[in-house]
């Protein structure tokens, strides 16, 4: 961007006054440290001129007054873990990021009504550890993302979770909003204190307005109902292998028939085997010193590993004898595709203990072979596959873990870090997410495979997805696009695959559910009146465009893309 001394002189000045604001340690400018914030893995941000931290909701107010006085564009985030679609970078050039991670108050958590009211920077872990250090019996639905991400960053995204309540946006109710000229609201229609139904019935009275703050750019977001799974009587995780792929279209029409009919609730992900491998294996293991997997290796892979083409988990909740009836449906219907597992607590302590003391034999040389030996005779699968099962258990009762972020290290150069020191940003991994909307059908599913899996092939990456049901009608097709970020042509290749399987998925029908920074200012392009719609919300809540400008493409002075 260019900059002249003038507009270096005024930046200057508003920084300074944000530091009177906020506190000069709430400011970061320098370069260096910008750069390593801002640090994404998608294959391309924009880094921000400064972050921003503010403490209070005053501290909102205050800084997007003064952010119209200077028309220096913000960035609101919560965390900015938002990996995939991008972090803690905005859509446009020479914005200002605002971390909002210093509100962090849980601020109610009702047990009876079974919701909790959250600040931006609640933690999934930090919300679950207090239902567990309170002994509060309601339970949590996390993503299988940061657990360190906020339950609001995801939720105003439209992230989907895990259990029944894993709609995230679905799940929120009662919104507090900072707007572009500092006047704070509340949704729902009732008074500001006292409105009982505030967090309690969704649509509030008159307009229902909580969806202009979920993927717009109409404020801030200082507080959030969330309603919370109050904990079952019963619980089961299910695991399930299909055994053919020619079967893929009979598995997805059965995934509805118990979706609408309720005997699975839960927001399963079917994932294809490539998802496995880089969730249990390293990633020299799986590529064997390749760029990428050729159809021969993926096969002997799944093999070796004795890993499925397609498999998923699923969480039942309820009584013992609802749980048991949703199982006889499933038996039913599932059994005659693929392997299905039912495990209940006991069978997952069972797994723990021995993949314990078998890991613990692994770290001698020849134990080593034999403990893999054991596990794949005994139990017909390779160690790691093994551990993974109490992590699928833990995550469908709202546990949150870094466990499957690991998977982001899939064309990463470094091996994976500890379960505990998950860092894609930190360390330049490559994973950009592209997720279409597909009725819940074997055949539009499969017509969106066919359409997307030669272009993994054309550009030499592997074909990764995971479908997301997100209700009983829709599937989210997940895409990943993994690549190496260290190397530049592999980085445009990516880049390129995922611009060109947007526009295919796009004009065939299929509208994304959620986008990255990069393809936000194509996102509603084949929508021109609903773009102007929104553009025209946005010149009348934020006439100088200083919140957010370019998310999802909407502006208050419409421009020509930049991407
Ligand atoms: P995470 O909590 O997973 O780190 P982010 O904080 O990055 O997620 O949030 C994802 C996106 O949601 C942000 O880029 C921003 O556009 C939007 N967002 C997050 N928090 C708020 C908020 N409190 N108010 C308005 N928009 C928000």
């Amino acid at each position: 961007m260019l900059r002249t001394d003038a507009f270096q002189a005024r930046f200057e000045t508003a920084l300074a006054e944000i530091a009177a604001v906020v506190g000069p340690e709430h400011v970061v400018h320098a370069s260096d440290e910008v750069e390593k914030r801002a640090r994404d893995i998608i294959p391309r941000a924009y880094e921000p001129v400064a972050f921003v931290y503010p403490g209070s909701q005053a501290d909102v107010v205050a800084l997007v007054k003064l952010a119209n006085r200077f028309d220096l564009p913000l960035w609101p985030v919560s965390k900015g873990k938002n990996w995939g679609y991008g972090g803690a970078t905005p859509a446009r050039q020479g914005a200002l990021v605002m971390v909002l991670e210093r509100l962090d108050r849980i601020v109610t958590v009702d047990s009876e009504m079974a919701y909790a009211v959250v600040e931006p920077g609640v933690t999934f872990r930090q919300l679950h550890r207090h239902l567990e250090d309170q002994r509060i019996p309601l339970w949590l639905d996390c993503t299988d993302g940061p657990a360190d991400g906020s339950v609001m960053g995801n939720s105003l995204e439209r992230g989907v979770g895990e259990t029944d309540y894993g709609d995230h946006f679905g799940n929120i109710c009662g919104l507090e909003v900072v707007l572009p000229d500092g006047l704070v609201a509340r949704t729902g229609g009732g008074p500001f204190e006292g409105y009982k139904s505030w967090n309690t019935y969704k649509w509030g009275v008159g307009p229902y307005l909580e969806g202009l703050f979920s993927q717009g750019n109409y404020g801030i977001v200082t507080k959030m109902g969330v309603w919370l799974m109050p904990k079952p009587e019963y619980f089961l995780s299910c695991v399930f292998e299909l055994h053919r792929e020619e079967d893929f279209t009979a598995l997805i029409d059965a995934m509805r028939r118990l979706q609408l009919g309720g005997a699975i609730k839960s927001k399963v992900h079917i994932v294809n085997d490539v998802v496995t491998f880089a969730v249990v294996a390293e990633s020299k293991d799986i590529l064997g010193g390749e760029k990428s997997l050729s159809d021969a290796r993926r096969a002997d892979l799944r093999k070796q590993f004795n890993i499925a083409p397609w498999s998923f988990a699923a969480g039942l909740y309820g009584t013992r004898a609802q749980v048991q009836a949703n199982v006889a449906v499933i038996r039913r219907e599932l059994g005659p595709l693929g392997k299905l597992q039912f495990i209940d607590d006991r069978k997952v302590d069972l797994i723990k203990t021995m993949t314990k003391a078998l890991r613990k034999g692994a770290a001698f040389g020849p134990t080593r072979v034999v403990a893999e030996r054991f596990s794949r005779r005994a139990l017909g699968k390779p160690l790691a596959f093994l551990e993974m099962i109490p992590h699928v258990h833990a995550i469908e009762k709202g546990y949150p873990s870094d466990y499957f972020v690991k998977h982001a290290y899939y064309k990463s150069r470094r091996p994976k870090p500890a379960d505990d020191d998950i860092d894609p940003g930190r360390d330049q991994c490559g994973l950009i997410w592209l997720g279409p909307m597909v009725p819940l059908n074997g055949r539009e599913m499969t017509r969106v495979l066919d359409l997307v899996r030669p272009l993994y092939k054309k550009y030499s990456l592997d074909f990764t997805a995971a479908l997301i049901i997100g209700n009983p009608r829709t599937v989210i097709a997940l895409m990943s696009v993994f690549y190496d970020k260290q190397d530049a042509d592999e980085t445009r290749r990516a880049e390129e695959l995922y611009f060109e399987m947007g526009e295919v998925t796009q004009r065939a029908g299929y509208q994304q559910y959620r986008t990255s920074t990069i393809y936000m200012d194509r996102i509603l392009a084949p929508a021109p009146e609903f773009l102007e719609l929104c553009n025209r919300i946005k010149r009348a809540l934020d006439p100088r465009g200083i919140l957010a400008p370019g998310k999802y493409g909407i502006d208050a002075t419409p421009r020509a893309p930049e991407n």
